[in-house]
């Protein structure tokens, strides 16, 4: 059984998604050579906590933080630390927060400095392979069809999707049912209704779409050691058109700037 939301509660998670949202893009202001994760993780933790909200990933299965940050060849789960970032790498921030009891999750990834026009380029596919998926996260149409859009729009500019991984169902809790697999066929998977809230989240390798399990128990990264992207968006499925609940205007205003 999926879990449908009132327009009420949709409400509700529109308000976390958007805290993670504006989190995110605090951020962004601070993503720079010399900075360690451990220091943005901080700034996390302090902006959810200063806006009644509280860190969703910490202590969830164990997880100590309340960022997934996750470097270069890292895929997801990456736990912060005293890495200092340097120029040309690239940072996927993984963020989840709980407001008033409806959790909001999203994750961008960021490049540090000047980055190569290949890593350049796996991001914009990433990021736009998630909005194909978007696209067709409406009533009526199957979680296969999101699936497919994705993957797509991955392969079409010679990336990998990550298997291992999937989106998700979202709302009291931060993991329901359905999972929102990055592949898979059209026409297939649970079909989609009005209310359902789910977390579409690429994670797309430079390579190959093989990963493996770092012995932190946490941290993935891909079997090649080549770069991986993880975009994440929270989207009420709706009639003819996605609500996505979280927004990157917040964050693409910071970039624009630096
Ligand atoms: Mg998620
Ligand atoms: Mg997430």
């Amino acid at each position: 059984m999926l879990y449908l939301k009132t327009d009420e509660e949709v409400g509700l998670l529109r308000e976390s998604n958007l805290l993670v949202s504006k989190t995110l893009a605090e951020l962004a202001r601070s993503i720079k050579p010399g900075v360690t994760t451990l220091y943005l993780d901080h700034i996390a933790e302090e902006f959810i906590r200063d806006h009644s909200a509280v860190p969703a990933f910490k202590g969830y299965g164990g997880f100590p933080n309340t960022l997934c940050t996750s470097v270069n060849d890292e895929v997801v789960h990456g736990i912060p630390s005293d890495y200092e970032l340097k120029e040309g790498d690239i940072i996927s921030v993984d963020c989840g927060a709980t407001l008033d009891g409806w959790v909001g999750d999203s994750a961008f990834t960021f490049a540090v400095g000047e980055i190569k026009e290949e890593i350049r380029r796996l991001l914009n596919f990433t990021r736009a392979s998630l909005e194909e998926g978007v696209k067709v996260a409406i009533a009526g149409n199957r979680i296969g069809d999101v699936s497919y859009a994705v993957q797509s729009k991955a392969e079409s500019g010679g990336y990998s999707v990550v298997r291992e991984l999937v989106g998700h169902g979202i709302g009291k809790k931060m993991h329901e049912p359905p999972e929102v697999p990055n592949f898979g066929k059209k026409g297939t998977g649970h079909k989609m209704e009005k209310g359902l809230v789910i977390c579409i989240e690429p994670m797309i390798n430079l390579g190959i779409k093989d990963t493996i399990q770092m012995s932190d128990g946490w941290t993935i990264k891909t079997a090649d050691g080549k770069p991986s992207a993880h975009f994440e968006y929270a989207v009420a499925v709706n009639k003819g058109k996605a609500d996505v609940l979280t927004t990157f205007k917040f964050i693409d205003e910071v970039l624009n700037k630096m």
